[in-house]
């Protein structure tokens, strides 16, 4: 696909997440004629939605903290500012057969699966942990590392190394202290005076920004295909000629990819030997980890719990989260509906990520049964398993040096994702900000190209005639 004019686009983004999406918002604020082809069937990404009574709710559970606040700016620019709702984020912790508030200071002095000098350790390595103001200080650290120094052995072992290894299984040992740090400093800041938790959700959902932003984009000129998933990226010897895309050809100088590094780098498996660039620049982006995740999501006839977040650190529990979406927004929103969302990351070839969903669903209820010996299956009167193979980068030690730069070294190949949001965790709030940035830098660039040669060169070329 040209564009109208018949034209080469000036860039191609691949990928419709909320990087491509910013990035795509920033590139038609430029003039720029700017592609996005997406493999899904719809936008968003990972914050992409699905209709549940009568509204939009995400596939993957979301809300924000305070900090976020590159998408309340997006919110307000859209005209759906107002619809950001603040609510009180209540935490639980499953942990011996029995659930734990662990959501102001309070809770953490009445944690009793901690003895009591315990207790006052986890307080005070929060509190520590709070005061590190610059990441670079713990780069050379793992998270166990740092936080069996800040707390102890014990209360590492009973509270953070279950929370490690249910998020990152066989990983967890490797997890960078700067992963833990931003974990601990985005979520420690996102608090009312009184220490509790406060969260921000869209009312609406990320289903509702997106309804506002397509139309802006559009009006900006950004074409967007759907279900249309991109196989290489194409370089000659001066760098990126275009993408193809299911058979067709998008010609471009100019690609930026904003899916995870391994299929960026299978992007350009068959262009090892059109720039020399290309084969250093795959093994760095096959380098990075990355976990998959499913979500089986419930529409219940009732609550669970009045919790809203659950973790797990319960082994023989197969999931790392229990989230009562509508703990955090009402369920009148959802036509009645009360959405439990049960999380797990894993490899994609583990066993529960394969499974067909109907079995994925018999086999957790059985799970959930355990939990809340209350649940009967007549509560449930959907259900619906989400899958997505690239969703959390393991962030290791001394991640700065090894994550890909926006501008690769292949000449008009640009990369933006959640493997570089560092040293913050990857965030709809970070994807937009990547996503602007490298629209911006892209932007800049083709200006730059654009420009006739410095007048002083000039001179020196016509002296030289
Ligand atoms: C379980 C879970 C819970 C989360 N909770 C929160 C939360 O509470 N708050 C929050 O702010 N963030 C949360 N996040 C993170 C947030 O969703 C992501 O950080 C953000 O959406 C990443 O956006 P992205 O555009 O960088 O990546 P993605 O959303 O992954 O977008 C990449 C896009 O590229 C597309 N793509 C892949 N391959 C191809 C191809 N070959 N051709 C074309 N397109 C392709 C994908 O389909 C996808 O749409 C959560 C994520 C998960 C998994």
């Amino acid at each position: 696909m040209s564009t109208p004019d018949g034209r080469e686009w000036d860039v191609v983004v691949v990928g419709a997440g909320f990087t491509g999406l910013a990035a795509a918002h920033e590139l038609g604020r430029a003039g720029l004629r700017c592609l996005v082809l997406e493999a899904d069937d719809r936008v968003g990404g990972l914050a992409g939605t699905f209709p549940v009574g009568g509204r939009q709710l995400e596939r993957f559970y979301h809300h924000w903290f305070a900090s976020d606040t590159d998408i309340f700016r997006l919110c307000a620019e859209l005209g759906c500012g107002h619809l950001v709702e603040r609510h009180p984020g209540r935490t639980g912790f499953y942990h011996a057969g029995a659930v734990h508030r662990l959501s102001t200071p309070l809770d953490v002095a009445r944690f009793a699966p901690l003895p009591l000098t315990d207790r006052f350790r986890l307080g005070r390595s929060v509190l520590r942990a709070g005061r590190v103001r610059h990441w670079r200080e713990l780069e050379g650290l793992t998270a166990e590392e740092w936080l069996v120094g800040l707390a102890g052995r014990r209360v590492y072992d009973r509270v953070w190394r279950p929370l490690l290894a249910g998020k990152f299984g066989e990983y967890a040992p490797e997890v960078g202290a700067t992963w833990m740090w931003t974990k601990l400093h985005l979520r420690g800041g996102s608090r009312s005076r009184t220490g509790r938790e406060v969260l921000y959700y869209l009312r609406g959902g990320c289903g509702a920004l997106l309804a506002a932003w397509l139309p802006e984009l559009a009006r900006l000129g950004v074409r967007i295909r759907t279900s249309c998933p991109v196989t290489d990226v194409l370089v000659g010897p001066r760098g990126v000629t275009g993408v193809r895309a299911g058979g067709t050809l998008h010609a471009a100088r100019r690609v930026l990819v904003t899916t995870a590094p391994g299929p960026a780098a299978d992007f350009l498996a068959g262009q090892a030997a059109a720039h020399p660039a290309v084969p250093g620049l795959r093994r760095q982006l096959a380098a990075v980890p990355y976990l998959a995740n499913i979500c089986l999501v419930l529409e219940n006839d009732r609550p669970l719990s009045d919790t809203y977040w659950l973790n797990v650190t319960d082994p023989g529990f197969p999931y790392v989260g229990v989230i009562e979406h509508t703990n955090l927004d009402p369920a009148h929103h959802y036509g009645g509906r009360h959405v439990v969302y049960l999380s797990k990351y894993l490899p994609a070839d583990a066993g529960l990520y394969r499974m067909p969903d109907d079995q994925v669903y018999r086999y957790s209820l059985l799970h959930l049964r355990r939990m809340f010996p209350a649940f009967r299956e007549e509560w449930v009167r959907r259900y619906h398993v989400w899958r997505a193979e690239y969703a959390q980068p393991v962030i290791t030690r001394h991640h700065s040096r090894t994550v890909p730069a926006t501008e690769s070294p292949v000449p008009g190949l640009y990369l933006a994702g959640m493997a570089q949001v560092f040293p913050e965790d990857r965030g709809t709030n970070y994807a937009l900000r990547g996503g602007q940035r490298a629209g911006r830098l892209i932007a800049d660039r083709v200006r730059a190209a654009a420009r006739p040669a410095h007048p002083a060169l000039l001179t020196t070329g016509a002296a030289d005639d």
